[in-house]
């Protein structure tokens, strides 16, 4: 019966390939079955890798692209920036496959795709929560509008397949306008007031070290914003890691 049951599947699975094809993202080899969705295994594992390089003291920042005195970036030391949250740890930058995953799975609601990335990162996640002996973890939560739109939250989904346990402590009654062509200050504006901590864990954070999970850090406004609130809530250390970090490759608008 169990055998029955999966070779139809399998034949299933075959069928659905030959009707809707899929290629991967890199060597463009068609997709069978088992497939990584949006790369083959090999190109998954070459591609979707953590970066090892130094970064920024206080933003995160790749070094390499940013350099300014040890251990921070240009940015950091010029402008002197000082941020709410405590660190900011990463998998890895947001370019190439990495990229083209995340915006897959939020842009074409491919699920699978989170949990893919949840399992990638999971050892890397796991040692980060360790070493920095959070007492919480806390997914940026999307709002009731982009979950209806998505059919779920992404960060939610990756920490699932991550394995860890999470609070859903906060919530975001409304959507900003669209972030992507905006300045940190810009987008500091933007998100503003955004986020909520649920009225049932209003008295959760007090002294606690928490980590803020997220799948993408680009100015650091939104996780900025947060770290905010939930050290107004009393969280004695905010740490950030998000799955991808968007370096600064010169545009004027950070
Ligand atoms: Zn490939
Ligand atoms: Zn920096």
């Amino acid at each position: 019966m169990t055998s029955l049951r999966s070779s139809l599947r399998n034949l299933v699975s075959a069928v659905l390939d030959l009707l809707y094809p899929n290629f991967c993202g890199v060597c463009g080899s068609f997709l069978f079955r088992d497939h990584y969705f949006v790369a083959c295994k090999e190109c998954w594992e070459e591609n979707f890798t953590p970066y090892i390089g130094e970064k920024c003291s206080i933003c995160g920042h790749p070094l390499e692209f940013l350099p300014g005195a040890p251990g921070i970036c240009k940015r950091c030391l010029e402008k002197k920036r000082t941020f709410n949250f405590d660190s900011v740890s990463y998998f890895t930058l947001y370019q190439g496959l990495p990229e083209f995953a995340v915006k897959e799975m939020k842009f074409s609601r491919l699920k699978p795709v989170a949990h893919l990335i949840g399992k990638t990162i999971s050892s890397h996640f796991l040692t980060a929560v360790k070493s920095l002996n959070v007492d919480l973890v806390i997914p940026v939560p999307v709002s009731a509008e982009t979950l209806k739109e998505r059919g779920f939250n992404q960060t939610e989904e990756i920490l699932n397949s991550v394995g860890i346990n999470y609070i859903l402590l906060l919530e975001k009654p409304f959507t900003p306008k669209k972030q992507s062509t905006l300045s940190f200050k810009e987008r500091s504006e933007n998100v503003r007031g955004v986020f909520k901590v649920k009225i049932e864990f209003k008295m959760e954070l007090f002294g606690k070290s928490v980590l803020l999970f997220d799948d993408v850090f680009t100015t650091g406004a939104t996780a900025n914003e947060i770290a905010g609130l939930l050290k107004r809530y009393g969280a004695r250390k905010v740490h950030v890691y998000t799955v991808c970090y968007t370096p600064f490759l010169g545009s004027a608008r950070m």
